[in-house]
């Protein structure tokens, strides 16, 4: 019998034929693209399922996050971590902004409102955090600096699909809020994205944005680009949303289980959201330690041997990047909290479809190290 490799995450499809009355309804409309009947519909149920009155739906979560910050007018220099995906940046450098890197709190892995301050120069407008693996920032602390400095801050909630925080979505905090719906995401359209904004004059401003800026047959108000959903992601998205509370709850299941079989490991450290969040389990990230009887990247390597494809996310830093390390902000010993947990973290594969077997499979591998 060959033995099944286990990706750090797979897609999660729903049956073919499921699909099929979509693709018909799409071909009789013959509106692929540019705001279509399912782009209206999945804008208006995702807005109802996160609980937030406005949203505008994109191709991908990077056009996303380049069009919030042209949105605000954001410019100069934007405070962000370093312990991300490297597109968190990159949606700065493709704006002309200069991303200045602040370290992260080694508990949550997110931008350590602490340190922010210090790190504020008369150019600096905004902040740019990320829930990493879902996981709410400090929203308090880092609103009140933003308040204090007359900074914008949009999050990255690319990991955050449907998380809750103290009884309400988490894609409330902040100016917007961005989210992926690439396929590697706990929701997927193949690919897609998402901004969260708070009222509909912003919304005009994204929608006109996303489409090469016009506001209307002859007007062009911006060098908007082409950033729109179009009908076949938007329809697979309203079959997706069917699915994805089900989806979410086996994820919190292998979690948990995850959580019982890691428990007694020495040298392996389980991460945990802050309190008060309802977690939709979109990682399951551990810290290897000292402790443990060998290096995290030999653990890395004797995973890959059992077919256990464990991934560092985040490592390298983006700060250690070649585009972004010749930055002042980016020194190691700017970061080393951030240094630090990349250089020990390791996500386990999760995903609606992965069985106790297997997952008891990647915990004999790591408990018999
Ligand atoms: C996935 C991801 C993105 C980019 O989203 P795409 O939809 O792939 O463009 C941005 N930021 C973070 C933190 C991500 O994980």
């Amino acid at each position: 019998m060959t033995r099944k490799v286990l990706p750090v995450t797979r897609p999660d499809l729903p049956p073919l034929e499921e699909f099929i009355p979509y693709l018909e309804q799409i071909w009789e409309n013959k509106w692929l693209t540019n705001n279509g009947p399912f782009h209206v519909q999945l804008e208006q149920a995702l807005g109802k399922y996160f609980g937030v009155d406005h949203l505008a739906l994109f191709a991908n979560g990077t056009l996303a996050l380049i069009t919030a910050l042209q949105t605000l007018r954001i410019s100069g220099e934007v405070i962000t971590t370093p312990y991300s995906f490297v597109a968190t940046s990159h949606s700065l450098l493709w704006n002309d902004m200069q991303p200045v890197f602040v370290d992260i709190d080694p508990l949550t892995m997110n931008l350590d409102p602490r340190r922010i301050e210090a790190a504020i120069t008369p150019r600096t407008t905004a902040i740019m955090p990320v829930h990493c693996y879902g996981y709410p920032c400090d929203v308090d602390g880092i609103q009140r600096i933003a308040d204090t400095y007359g900074l914008r801050v949009i999050y990255d909630a690319a990991h955050a699909f449907g998380v809750r925080y103290r009884n309400e979505s988490l894609l409330r905090h902040g100016d917007l809020s961005i989210l992926s719906f690439h396929a590697t995401k706990v929701f997927n359209t193949f690919e897609g994205g998402a901004i969260v904004c708070p009222d509909a004059k912003t919304k005009q401003r994204i929608d006109y944005l996303k489409n090469f800026g016009f506001a209307d047959e002859v007007t062009v108000m911006a060098p908007g680009i082409n950033g729109k959903m179009n009908e076949f992601q938007a329809a697979l998205g309203m079959l997706q949303l069917t699915r994805v509370e089900h989806a979410i709850a086996k994820r919190r299941e292998l979690d948990r289980a995850y959580r019982e079989g890691l428990a007694g490991v020495r040298g392996i450290t389980l991460l945990q959201p802050p309190a008060a969040t309802e977690h939709n389990c979109a990682y399951f990230p551990v810290l290897v330690e000292s402790e443990f009887p060998i290096s995290r990247d030999d653990l890395y390597a004797r995973m890959r041997q059992a077919d256990i494809l464990a991934r560092r996310y985040f490592f390298p830093l983006i700060s250690d990047m070649p585009m972004y390390r010749g930055l002042p902000s980016a020194n190691p010993s700017n970061l080393p909290n951030a240094q630090s947990v990349s250089r020990r973290i390791l996500c386990l594969p999760i995903y609606p479809s992965l069985d106790v077997a297997d997952l008891e499979r990647v915990i004999d591998v790591i408990a018999g190290i």
